[in-house]
């Protein structure tokens, strides 16, 4: 399967922006922007607390819904944590998991992510993993170490089936919500890097199921031409998604080329 197969995967992570109010004001507009003939999967990931709502506002339609994050136990004494199962009765199909900010504030380690990772599939839940280098490893040239690093312990214990769907988002730490974005040859080089390390430990079908995004300072200027790297299958957007004129662009990336 190559990349006319996989189909393209559009996600607006909304971080800690806004509450129910703000939530339902963007994917009201989104929904009413939306050409729905379009082929691109489209997935919006609001705080927990607009999960609902926003689940009922798109339901006729074909957005999707993602969390933010989640915690590997289903329940229990665990104060302010969310369970995949919660994600899911709150109409979630994706979860983002291993995002840099989680990393970097909350102190998030693969072996963590590597549970989450574990539990969201156990929910049926399809997990985004989040991947990428600082700017301090790309200069030291580190770069494909850590990514293997990332998706060995992220991607630890998974069963095969669990690949019909995981989503695999390269975040270059460096290039989110700086408006820097790498190279293409960066890019590349890396997905190239993803899809072949997939291959490796487990086999070529499956890596050629995964669908890999890039994110990083995504905007409707850049979003055409990120889509046309080799082995990139969608974008991972935060900024511009708050904007819906600039994230219904993006969407539409083909009709902006
Ligand atoms: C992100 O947070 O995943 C992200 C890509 O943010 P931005 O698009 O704002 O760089």
């Amino acid at each position: 399967m190559d990349k006319e197969m996989r189909q393209p995967l559009i996600v607006g992570n909304w971080k800690m922006n806004g509450g129910l109010s703000d939530s339902i004001r963007l994917v009201t507009n989104l929904k009413n922007q939306l050409n729905e003939k379009n082929q691109v999967e489209v997935v919006v990931a609001p705080p927990f607390t607009s999960l609902h709502s926003v689940s009922i506002a798109i339901s006729e339609t074909k957005i999707r819904l993602a969390g933010q994050n989640m915690f590997w136990e289903e329940s229990g004494a665990y104060t302010g944590e969310i369970s995949g199962l919660f994600l899911k009765e709150s109409g979630c199909d994706f979860v983002i998991l291993g995002h840099s900010e989680r990393r970097q504030f909350f102190k998030e380690s693969d072996e963590q992510i590597n549970l989450k990772v574990q539990a969201a599939c156990k929910s049926e839940l399809i997990p985004i993993l989040c991947i990428g280098e600082k700017l301090k490893e790309r200069q030291a040239k580190e770069t494909l170490n850590v990514v293997e690093k990332q998706l060995k312990i992220g991607l630890k214990d998974l069963a095969i089936h669990d690949f019909e769907t995981i989503v695999i988002a390269y975040e270059p730490v460096w290039a989110i919500g700086t408006g820097e974005t790498p190279q293409t040859e960066q890019i590349e080089e890396v997905h190239h890097f993803i899809r072949g390390w997939l291959k490796r430990y487990f086999d070529a079908p499956t890596a050629n199921m995964t669908r890999l995004l890039y994110g990083g300072s995504v905007q409707p200027e850049n979003a055409a031409s990120l889509m046309q790297i080799d082995e990139v299958d969608g974008l991972l957007v935060g900024g511009a998604s708050l904007h819906t004129e600039d994230f219904i662009k993006i969407i539409h990336f083909e009709e902006n080329r």
